[in-house]
């Protein structure tokens, strides 16, 4: 970081530049934050496709276009942080504990879906089985889920199961600060939905999506 970069960082931080800043008459709030959190890595490959491709890779891949896409197409729209850029393991409550510290307004935990059943497909959207759907970030959280289901099924011809509930770890350690989702973006014991995630433009195609889904108050 360059000398000047970090101080006009300080100053942010300590509060000197205030959060809102005056442009004309209007006031412009700040960008909204979302953490993506690509599942799994490292020695923890995930599900392993039946060509060979691996969870941990291709929801890395989807969450590195997600971040080219917010620069180019959509001119930084967001403060978009991944809870991992390389190929390494981080335990579940180390990616809570980010998210905690960040306090974003949507984290969207990214996962590939596997079953014994080779025509098992489709993609889920998963909420924290406890959900307070009376709180705010209960009620965003299925509000989200319900739209992301909607825009890849319609946009992209997903086959959809719905939105579930489940006592995951990474929603259950980060709902109380902000509205949380985790997809399965498809089976990966599936030949049709396994051979689409390995194209590269499919990839890009589907980081596009999932960032044009995100709708936040
Ligand atoms: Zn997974």
């Amino acid at each position: 970081m360059g000398n000047l970069k970090r101080i006009w960082m300080v100053l942010f931080v300590v509060g000197i530049i205030p959060l809102y800043s005056a442009s004309g008459q209007q006031m412009q709030k700040v960008k909204k934050v979302i953490v993506i959190d690509p599942g799994h890595g490292g020695i923890d490959s995930g599900a392993i496709g039946i060509n060979e491709l691996k969870e941990k890779d291709i929801v890395l891949e989807i969450a590195m276009e997600m971040l080219k896409w917010n620069k180019t197409v959509l001119n930084n729209r967001y403060d978009i942080y991944l809870t991992r850029y390389s190929d390494t393991l981080i335990s579940l409550s180390h990616r809570a504990k980010l998210v905690n510290i960040v306090q974003p307004d949507l984290l969207i935990s990214l996962h590939g879906n596997h079953s014994v059943n080779p025509k098992a497909k489709g993609i889920e959207v998963f909420v924290y089985n406890n959900i307070d759907t009376k709180s705010k970030n209960g009620r965003q959280s299925v509000k989200m889920a319900n739209y992301i289901i909607k825009q890849l099924g319609e946009k992209l011809g997903y086959r959809t199961r719905g939105v579930k509930k489940e006592n995951f770890q990474v929603l259950r350690e980060t709902i109380n600060t902000c509205p949380a989702v985790l997809i399965e973006l498809g089976f990966l014991s599936n030949k049709d939905e396994v051979d689409y995630l390995k194209k590269e433009q499919n990839i890009n195609v589907l980081a596009l999506a999932i960032l044009m889904s995100i709708k936040i108050k």
